[in-house]
């Protein structure tokens, strides 16, 4: 496993990506929940990030609904926090990620049909944008 001095002194001896006014490459991710950043390709965001792309994670919910899949995290207390440490946990992967992230307020399970992301959008100007395609979320 790479350490994070390593990352970082990797990150800083990376050719920066630039767009055509020079100005370096922003990527927005959408995602439904907190930790989709995470399990749904942060070895390539961390590949960008190296590069010097600027990324913009946008999560639509809390993920207020989600599941605690650890059985040792298994816990009524933790099921009844779940909201805060989802945040949390989000808050820790975007440092180690050297992302921004922003949220987008929707409640979890309760994504409107078809939701427009100018908010996202706004906050990240992107260069290019990652999502998934068109239908149903489970958000
Ligand atoms: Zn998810």
């Amino acid at each position: 496993m790479v350490g994070m001095s390593d990352a970082l002194r990797h990150r800083a001896t990376q050719p920066r990506r630039v767009d055509a006014e020079s100005e370096p490459l922003r990527l927005l991710h959408v995602h439904a929940h907190p930790d989709d950043e995470s399990s749904k390709g942060a070895a390539t965001t961390a590949k960008y990030v190296a590069e010097g792309v600027k990324v913009v994670v946008a999560t639509c919910t809390g993920g207020e609904r989600g599941s605690i899949l650890n059985p040792k995290l298994d816990s009524p207390e933790n099921a009844a926090a779940i909201a805060t440490l989802r945040a949390a946990e989000m808050q820790r992967a975007a440092a180690i990620l050297g992302i921004d992230q922003v949220w987008l307020g929707f409640e979890d399970s309760g994504l409107p049909e078809g939701i427009r992301c100018r908010t996202c959008h706004r906050a990240a100007s992107p260069s290019k944008t990652w999502t998934r395609p068109p239908g149903p979320w489970s958000g």
